[in-house]
């Protein structure tokens, strides 16, 4: 099959592959695990064909040996049409997706000092993916160019001015292709144009996030210089008092250790003293598992007051949107947030929060309701394909 998109995403020691066929639709999904490990694991599909790798494979040998398996089974021909990567920071460089060369992939590593973890091994993906296909076009789409947009007030911190001059210390926002395919679904089931569409989007999956948009760009995002502020999520804190740091100096905890208890040790996790995992936590609570419930009431309280300070960006706003895997499908967590913004006029159907999507318009609110609420699946792949495409078919058309 022709005029493929792969979509590469690439972690320390995993690689996710989605494969789409020209009109966007998905045709296989593929995931490598334990990469550099001496038993590293690979498979089509959820759950699917195992792929085999040689013990220590590495991001290249199981990009090959997954493009092997897509050609085999007859999903796609020799070379893809387009590549899109995920790459989580682009700064304040990258506003939109690039078409990859050897200067894009300078100043991406160039952006490696704010976020250390995730872009060189985004990289990694790039340069085994370029050495692959040297003649397709590679595009990269950055986590953090929807929110390029921010206005200067939601962006700085109220630091000194030099942190951002010399080092750049200001909000960068992410899960920006989430937020942005929210951006342009909302519209959708609203009937409307993105252009002309205000929503707020929650994000709600292992991290969280929420976003204001105003007529299709982003104004206000709660995480920040990195994805810890904000929001409580599966094991980040999101917003604490900076002070913090200096007071656990004090107990002998260092900045790194602390740190790192923030970003690992602490939300769900952290609270509960159980579990990061949303499902297993609203169980524990039914069980009446008395941390797993605070950790659950912390959660939707701070959701809400975020909610309440997102719609300070906006003039109107036409949805409310909950997605991510704990926004997609826990009512639960829908209601108890939205029984705490009821003063703002959000109105939940408690019948439609629990069979959403299934009755698949996506609206939960109620018909007092002054807003609409929606649920929307998110598809940060489709989003990455569709860039990868727009871009293909320029350099086609050149
Ligand atoms: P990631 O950020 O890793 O992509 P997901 O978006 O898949 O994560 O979200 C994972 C979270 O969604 C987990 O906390 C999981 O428990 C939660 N989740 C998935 N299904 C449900 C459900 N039915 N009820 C409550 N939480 C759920």
């Amino acid at each position: 099959m022709d005029d493929t998109i792969l979509v590469v995403n690439c972690g320390s020691s995993s690689l996710k592959l989605a494969l789409f066929d020209q009109n966007h639709k998905p045709l296989a999904s593929a995931l490598a695990e334990r990469l550099g490990d001496q038993s590293p694991h690979a498979r089509i599909g959820d759950g699917g064909a195992p792929v085999a790798l040689p013990p220590g494979a590495n991001h290249e040998q199981a990009l090959e040996a997954l493009i092997r398996a897509f050609q085999d089974r007859g999903l796609m021909s020799s070379q893809p049409s387009a590549v899109g990567h995920r790459v989580v920071h682009g700064g304040e460089t990258f506003r939109h997706s690039a078409l990859i060369d050897d200067s894009v992939r300078d100043a991406i590593s160039e952006c490696s000092g704010l976020a250390p973890l995730h872009n060189p091994v985004n990289l990694t993906g790039i340069d085994a993916t370029r050495a692959l296909f040297p003649w397709v076009p590679q595009i990269a789409v950055f986590d953090t160019a929807f929110h390029q947009t921010l206005p200067r007030k939601a962006f700085h911190y109220a630091v000194p001015e030099s942190w951002y001059r010399d080092w750049g210390v200001r909000r960068y926002g992410f899960h920006g292709t989430s937020h942005k395919f929210m951006s342009q679904e909302a519209p959708r089931l609203l009937g409307r144009t993105p252009a002309a569409t205000s929503i707020i989007s929650a994000h709600l999956g292992n991290g969280c996030s929420i976003t204001a948009i105003r007529d299709g760009v982003s104004v206000d995002t709660s995480m920040g210089l990195t994805p810890l502020e904000g929001l409580v999520m599966g094991t980040r804190s999101g917003d604490v008092d900076p002070g913090l740091f200096e007071y656990l100096a004090t107990k002998g905890l260092t900045a790194k250790r602390v740190h790192k208890a923030l970003n690992g040790e602490s939300g769900l996790l952290g609270i509960s003293g159980q579990t990061n995992d949303m499902r297993s936590l609203c169980e524990l609570a039914d069980h009446g598992h008395e941390p797993s419930s605070l950790a659950i009431d912390i959660f939707c309280f701070r959701l809400a007051k975020y909610v309440g300070a997102m719609m300070t960006s906006l003039k109107q706003l036409d949805a409310l949107v909950f997605t991510g895997g704990i926004g997609e499908n826990s009512a639960r967590i829908r209601q108890q947030t939205l029984e705490n913004l009821e003063i703002l006029g959000f109105v939940v159907n408690p019948e439609a929060n629990k069979h959403h999507g299934r009755l698949s318009d996506g609206h939960i609110e109620d018909s007092t309701s002054r807003f609409p609420i929606l649920v929307i699946p998110t598809n940060e792949e489709l989003v990455i394909a569709r860039e990868a495409a727009r871009f293909a078919n320029r350099s086609g058309s050149a």
